[in-house]
């Protein structure tokens, strides 16, 4: 009996140093693959630095890409192209116009009654409807159907607070936030699809002349005056608000900026100068490169599976719709090459484009001691349960480096343009104030971004001229911009060359 007691404990002893091994083991080799993935999360953060040596490196290298493209057609990647729009509203705008937007993730709807000088805008109201993601590849007629019965839809319930003189066709404001070659305010071909849309058709068609065409299948009486994208509208639509507004820039799914030039400072422009003096320029500054951006493999590798590979390489790193893309790159290597959630990698990680961007700003922004929203999201979208809060810092800190990236290029953008425009430097009267309106998705509800965008543009300015630089929130400006073009070229105006 006492043999066999003793054996047992023999064992049990054996056991109890066999489980300590493991254990050990288990440490080391986890403490191994937490440097592993620490030392890889390091390089990520080095190659994605922006110094503000770099930024400025950057902000010239946009001042200089847009001298080219106002120089000649296809001078640069920027393709400052000429929207037309010479006469911002004025505020004597009358009546009652619609607005349709396209962009991105959401599609919208809306009229609004102008009231003139004393009335500004009386009425507004809007519809919105996502789009379906199988008609943003499919066919140009199965995507503007779509969006003509919608307005069908929305114009058969205007109420009775909107008063449309009679005998008057409705006029309608176009947003559509492609590059387009415009012909005219109201014409223009589409040159090529941006982010996530790819409908072969539809390149090289002029917008309008398609708009129109579903607007006649789907029996909708209304003629198109005005085509513009997201910029132009926020411009229009902030300029109709405060005059000081010179420069419009969207980040949203997508990024771009537009702004008031000198008529005589496009040489590429061969028409009559305006009255104005003055052309408003859709920048396409989401097509920017340069050899300064701060690029790393996972941007490599997302630009090479994108559906435009090679072009928009400033969107892609830093609009909406690749944030969170980037941050599941960079949680995928670390899983592979780190085991950082563990021996296998979390399948979920690795569907392209399953963390979303407001749910990385969501991580980001997660004030609890526990992180527990980075927990709950880590689960929720990627199935990967039980994460600990060291585990979970590492995802925060991730989402900043790509946030601050992102944030701090775009406030390099802005320079660019300010330095164009001379605004950037005291001028004999004091500094000019510029306004510069903001919107999209991204800025309007990504905070980390927007306050690290804003505290990076003032700081590249310093204090002196950064405070006659303001940023402004124009929400929905493109819609009622839009509208607001189509009533300053409206073909009731008596005077067309207003
Ligand atoms: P679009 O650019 O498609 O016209 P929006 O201006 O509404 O539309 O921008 C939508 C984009 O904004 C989304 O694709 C997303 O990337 C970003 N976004 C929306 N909400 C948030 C959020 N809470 N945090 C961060 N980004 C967001
Ligand atoms: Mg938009």
């Amino acid at each position: 009996m006492g043999n066999v007691a003793v054996g047992v404990a023999v064992i049990g002893a054996a056991a109890v140093v066999g489980v300590a091994a493991l254990v050990v083991r288990q440490q080391m080799k986890s403490s191994g693959s937490w440097a592993r993935a620490m030392a890889i999360v390091k390089e990520f953060e080095e190659k994605c630095g922006t110094s503000d040596v770099k930024l400025k490196q950057v902000a010239d290298a946009m001042t200089v890409e847009m001298h080219a493209g106002l120089a000649s057609e296809g001078g640069s990647k920027l393709k400052m192209l000429i929207s037309f729009v010479d006469n911002l509203p004025t505020g004597d705008e009358k009546g009652v116009f619609y607005a349709l937007d396209l962009g991105g993730t959401n599609f919208r709807v809306l009229r609004v009654q102008l009231g003139g000088k004393e009335g500004g805008i009386v009425h507004q109201e809007f519809a919105e409807a996502s789009i379906p993601p199988a008609l943003m590849t499919g066919s140009s007629a199965a995507l503007f159907d779509y969006i003509a019965e919608k307005l069908a839809n929305f114009v058969d319930k205007e109420e009775k607070i909107f008063h449309q003189p009679p005998g008057r066709q409705r006029e309608l404001g176009f947003t559509f936030s492609f590059p387009v070659m415009q012909t005219s305010i109201d014409s223009g071909t589409l040159i090529r699809w941006t982010k996530g849309f790819s409908i072969d058709d539809m390149v090289g068609q002029d917008v309008v002349a398609e708009l129109t065409k579903a607007l006649q299948r789907k029996g909708v009486e209304m003629r198109v005056s005005a085509l513009v994208n997201d910029t132009i509208g926020t411009l229009a639509g902030g300029k109709y608000a405060n005059k000081d507004v010179d420069v419009a820039v969207i980040l949203g799914t997508g990024t771009n900026a537009a702004y008031v030039e000198h008529a005589q400072a496009i040489p590429k422009w061969h028409g009559p100068l305006p009255n104005s003096g003055e052309m408003v320029i859709n920048m396409e500054w989401g097509n920017f490169r340069s050899s300064h951006l701060p690029l790393t493999d996972y941007d490599h590798a997302l630009d090479v599976e994108s559906l435009n590979p090679g072009e928009q390489i400033f969107e892609k790193i830093t609009s909406g719709m690749y944030l969170g893309e980037i941050l599941r790159r960079v949680l995928l290597r670390i899983a592979e090459e780190a085991s950082f959630f563990g021996d296998d990698v979390p399948p979920k990680l690795k569907i392209p484009f399953v963390l979303r961007t407001p749910e990385m700003s969501a991580m980001h922004q997660d004030t609890s001691s526990d992180l527990r929203v980075v927990g709950v999201k880590m689960k929720d979208i990627l199935e990967i349960s039980n994460t600990s809060l060291k585990q979970r810092r590492v995802v925060v800190e991730l989402c900043n480096i790509v946030a601050t990236r992102g944030a701090r290029l775009a406030a390099a953008g802005i320079l660019g343009v300010l330095k164009k425009m001379g605004r950037d430097t005291l001028r004999d009267g004091g500094p000019e104030k510029t306004v510069i309106a903001m919107d999209g998705g991204l800025y309007e509800h990504y905070t980390e971004y927007r306050n690290c965008l804003e505290n990076t543009l003032s700081e590249l300015l310093g204090e002196e001229i950064a405070s006659s630089i303001v940023t402004e929130h124009s929400n929905d400006g493109s819609g009622i911009g839009a509208a607001l073009l189509a009533a300053s070229h409206s073909q009731y105006l008596e005077d067309k060359s207003r």
